[in-house]
């Protein structure tokens, strides 16, 4: 049974890599980009969340950063969320690679986190590219740096590429993990999708939780289907009650 080998192999692990994306955070209530209510069925990317669409209009795309960091900071981390920062006290080497931005991770006691989508609490300055974290809300709009120049949100938007030194850290934290888990993402875009075939390359067990089968559970060791919030609790400690 999935749940009892993938147990073992944890258990067993010297090391172990993590790699979560919005499923996680909508157990929160975090509204997420994709499905069926989808924050793209609202507004299309294009007009929201690229440099093209800000440079034309930030005062627009930063009322909606400034009404998601409101929703953000009335949702709680959830179980799943706290059973990974555990995980991280209990493991040697340990590293949480998210692509939310939501910093709910950090909120529930992660401290090896790789955020490599950014974070939508820092704000980067669009001229001297200074970079600090601010969790006002509602924010004044929009927000400047103290140089006088516009901030963006510290967030990696479409047609932009991912940071390089985060994403190498990401990179070798996967290949040196026995155990990689890919939580609440179905991780079939690049480059997110590469980091599930560098841990199977490098030997790693790869284990997938998701609320339904996707596109990388052919390819995994094992998947183990339901809510985050349920399933990691009962992974890491068998006497969780379900
Ligand atoms: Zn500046």
């Amino acid at each position: 049974m999935c749940l009892e080998k993938a147990r073992a192999w944890i258990n067993q692990a010297s090391s172990i890599a993590v790699l979560t994306g919005a499923g996680i955070s909508a157990e929160s209530g975090i509204p997420t980009f994709r499905g069926t209510a989808g924050l793209w069925k609202q507004f299309r990317p294009e007009d929201r969340a690229t440099p093209h669409a800000f440079a034309r209009n930030p005062e627009t795309v930063w009322e909606w950063y400034d009404w998601r960091r409101s929703l953000i900071s009335q949702a709680q981390p959830n179980a799943g969320h706290l059973a990974l920062a555990e995980l991280e006290r209990s493991t040697p080497r340990f590293a949480l690679i998210t692509q939310n931005v939501d910093g709910l991770h950090q909120r529930a006691g992660s401290h090896n986190l790789l955020e490599v989508h950014g974070s939508i609490w820092k704000l980067r300055c669009t001229k001297c590219h200074r970079e600090w974290h601010d969790q006002t809300v509602p924010l004044m709009l929009p927000p400047h740096c103290e140089c006088g120049a516009l901030a963006r949100p510290g967030v990696v938007w479409f047609g932009e590429a991912l940071p390089r030194d985060l994403w190498s850290s990401a990179e070798d934290a996967t290949a040196a993990s026995d155990v990689f888990l890919v939580v609440g993402t179905s991780a079939a875009v690049y480059p997110a999708a590469g980091l599930i075939h560098l841990a199977r390359a490098s030997g790693a067990k790869v284990v997938e939780l998701n609320t339904e089968e996707t596109a990388i559970s052919a390819e995994v060791d094992c998947t183990l289907l339901g809510p985050a919030g349920e399933i990691l609790p009962q992974l890491l400690n068998p006497n969780a009650q379900t």
